[in-house]
């Protein structure tokens, strides 16, 4: 893949309200070296009818990138799908034999009920594969910034936030992303998780809400028993984890101002207290205005402006995607999340060659005008509150440790069987 490194870096954007990001600029001044994740087959599953998640939302994003000639300034792999033997390093082997055995039409299954199989987490045809192929994108991008062959790695059909150890939840059915992480701490200390989900990234948070060497920060509406409950102010983590939990809960209706006035703040203290060797971030594209369940109003470049403002730190970074159920503006949004990740300017027309092109009328830009609609129940004084509130706690955390490395335990798979399925 030819690479362009030499090409002069290009301002993403024309605003001038990144004052924030000034003080990195010295660090990013070469281009990152980004590797993309996409199985073409992980968006011809179906959860069912009516149901909100849309595996096709990653054709939709996919064919984005490419009609902006985003992939030439990265290198795009086909990943492996995920062994049960990766699965497992989280997941528990009765729960994968289950995922993998179950068909769609055994509802006299006792084990349906066991496993919490339902109407969020339908059983339908090839879900294991779905899962594993998910997971395999995001277990190879982590396995790729563990060694340092890329400075970022994507993969938009991750994030699947909420899946159990043992069960499913809120239409994830592998945690792709405690498997990646769990991949990423053989080597680097400490990991910061980030989460902009509207929703609580409850699954991540659990599986590390007792480890010091994993940061788990979700932003995301809280109350009104919106999904999944979790996610108060007062979740940070025990013994040893006490303090590496947060969790910041916003109302209804926060708007772009709002949401970077708490997270650029939050975030840049995080990293300074904590100092991660890596970042995942989930860029869950349910927190955008105008979601068919999200109850915020996000703009596409308000949310790419936490992506912006997380990849100015110039640390390892994994990408993820997550939520999102309004699909034409989820693949506008991780389309262009893509291009601010390798430093490519596009412009608000959208391609015009481009097979999916009438998901995107009446307007065909990028950004739509009409994102938002839900009344801000967030006032400066709330928003403040939790700010102070999570910069107090930072202000305790009780120092970045350190972990001494004894034997670095091996890759979670051979590359070299791996090696015939990237396509550069
Ligand atoms: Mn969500």
């Amino acid at each position: 893949m030819p690479s362009d490194e030499q090409q002069q870096q290009q301002p993403i954007f024309e605003g001038g309200h990144f004052s924030l990001l000034e003080n990195h600029s010295n660090l990013s001044e070469a281009r990152s070296k980004v590797f993309y994740f996409h199985n073409p087959q992980v968006s011809n599953y179906h959860y069912g009818i009516g149901h909100p998640m849309k595996p096709h939302r990653l054709a939709l994003t996919h064919s984005l990138v490419l009609g902006y000639d985003l992939h030439h300034r990265m290198t795009i792999f086909n990943p492996h799908i995920a062994t049960r033997e990766e699965l497992a390093h989280f997941h528990s082997e009765d729960y994968i034999e289950f995922l993998k055995r179950t068909m769609p039409g055994d509802s006299s299954n006792p084990d349906l009920a066991r496993f919490n199989i339902g109407d969020d987490c339908p059983i339908f045809e090839g879900m294991h594969q779905f899962s594993s192929i998910y997971t395999g994108g995001s277990l190879e991008g982590a396995l790729k910034i563990k060694n340092g062959e890329c400075d970022i790695a994507i993969n938009w059909s991750g994030g699947l936030h909420h899946a159990k150890k043992n069960e499913p939840s809120g239409f994830c059915y592998t945690n792709d992303i405690v498997l990646a992480i769990l991949e990423l701490l053989k080597t680097f200390p400490r990991v910061l998780y980030i989460d902009i989900d509207v929703h609580h990234g409850d699954g991540v948070q659990e599986a590390f809400y007792l480890s010091d060497r994993v940061l788990t920060m979700s932003f995301h509406k809280y109350g009104n028993g919106f999904f999944p409950g979790t996610g108060d102010l007062s979740e940070i983590g025990v013994k040893r984890g006490k303090f590496f939990s947060i969790n910041v809960p916003l109302r209804n209706g926060v708007d772009d101002a709002g949401y970077l006035y708490v997270f650029k703040s939050t975030v840049q203290a995080a990293i300074e207290s904590f100092r991660p060797s890596a970042i995942v971030l989930q860029c869950g594209a349910d927190s955008l205005g105008c979601d068919r369940l999200g109850t915020f109003n996000l703009s596409i470049r308000g949310h790419g402006e936490c992506v912006a403002f997380v990849k100015s730190f110039c640390i390892p970074l994994l990408v993820l995607g997550g939520g999102g159920y309004t699909i034409r503006n989820v693949s506008r949004c991780w389309a262009y999340e893509t291009a601010i990740l390798v430093d490519a300017q596009v412009s608000n027309d959208l391609p015009p060659e481009n097979e999916y092109r009438e998901f995107f009328a009446p307007d065909y830009k990028l950004h739509p005008n009409t994102l938002n609609k839900i009344d801000n129940m967030n006032s400066r004084t709330y928003l403040d509150a939790v700010r102070i509130s999570v910069l107090e706690r930072l202000r305790y955390l009780p120092g970045a440790p350190s972990v001494q490395m004894q034997q670095v335990p091996g890759d979670a798979f051979d590359l070299q069987l791996h090696s015939s399925d990237s396509e550069e």
